[in-house]
């Protein structure tokens, strides 16, 4: 196309990342052109502008890139040979990297793609910007009749926590208890993913009273500040400190399911000897599968899982991880370019 447009990248290590004009991506054979309606900013935006380089190149990340991994938007251009979807259709876009080709991603379990360190907005450009530029149609996940504006969110925040409850579900049968810890964006995604797919009894639990609340109005039975009981079929931990991960270990019961989302940083103390419960299963995520947030767009589609939002304009994009640093956004905060 030869323009050019302002797209808000990280320019270097250890750098704040700054409003640039890059080119438009020009489309190849099997690439895809989409205009973005909105991008969703994540709280690991903010870990990675600050992370050290090393660790940024031992992923494989190269610099610049432009941030943001939760795209929406609606198809402009199309390569060559693609024929599955069509200039105007509303799309979002997958954020991490997989091959389509390697044993894990041949199982649906692209999550743990060894090609997967990378991904859009973290090492590879992303949507903070006009235009993004797919790779190929195996990274869109076509929307339907779902405005694409907000839709962008759901592909990591809504993806992951539906992976959570995924993760969970071979343990959430008839009568089951599940706790739910922390209930800012990703747990009330959570909470609203097992109540429209589990018969499961959710407890909430959160320090915050108003997120108590928001969690009882999304559909949790019971809302509590710190995790009480035992015998809890599965946990799904969102904070990930100490404290959180001690808790809810000793609230699970035997063979129960224990799910670690949050990035708290906190340990697994004394595995052995009454430290974890007999026989169950603990399971470390850090992102989706594509079929997760295909999942968790239909769900949003049927009215099931909605994402409350506060929009801002690209030129206002430092202001809002500014909010989302100090925790004063009311919703998931989305850039429309
Ligand atoms: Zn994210
Ligand atoms: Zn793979």
């Amino acid at each position: 196309m030869g323009e050019t447009m302002a797209a808000y990248r990280v320019v270097a290590w250890g750098r704040p990342p700054e409003m640039v004009e890059v080119p438009v991506p020009a489309v190849g054979p099997g690439q895809v052109l989409v205009e973005v309606a909105g991008c969703g900013l994540c709280h690991s935006d903010l870990t990675m502008t600050q992370m050290p380089g090393e660790i940024g190149e031992a992923l494989g990340w190269q610099v610049p890139f432009t941030l943001g991994h939760e795209v929406a938007g609606r198809v402009v251009e199309v390569g060559a040979d693609v024929t599955t979807v069509a200039v105007g259709e509303a799309v979002a876009l997958t954020s991490p990297s997989s091959c389509g080709t390697c044993a894990h991603c041949r199982a649906g379990r692209d999550s743990a793609c060894p090609h997967g360190d990378t991904g859009r907005g973290y090492g590879r450009d992303g949507g903070l910007a006009r235009y993004v530029r797919a790779g190929s149609t195996r990274d869109l996940l076509p929307l339907g009749d779902l405005d694409p504006r907000h839709a962008g969110p759901l592909t990591d925040a809504g993806a992951t926590s539906h992976h959570a409850v995924r993760r969970a579900r071979a343990e959430l049968g008839p009568g089951a208890t599940v706790v739910v810890i922390g209930i800012g964006g990703l747990g009330s995604l959570a909470v609203q993913i097992l109540r429209a797919t589990t018969d499961a009894r959710i407890v909430a639990v959160d320090t915050d009273p108003t997120r108590r609340q928001g969690a009882l109005a999304l559909g949790a039975d019971e809302a509590v500040d710190e995790v009480r009981g035992t015998d809890v079929d599965a946990v799904i931990d969102i904070v990930g400190v100490d404290a959180t991960i001690r808790r809810g270990l000793r609230a699970l019961r035997r063979g129960g399911a224990f799910v670690l989302v949050g990035a708290g940083g906190g340990g697994f103390a004394r595995p052995w000897m009454g430290g974890l419960p007999r026989e169950a299963t603990i399971t470390p995520i850090q992102g989706p599968s594509i079929a997760d947030a295909r999942a968790v767009i239909d769900l949003a589609a049927t009215g099931a899982v909605r994402v409350d939002v506060e929009e801002f304009a690209l030129a206002d994009v430092a202001r809002a991880y500014r909010s989302l640093d100090a925790g004063t956004l009311t919703g998931r905060a989305v850039v429309i370019p």
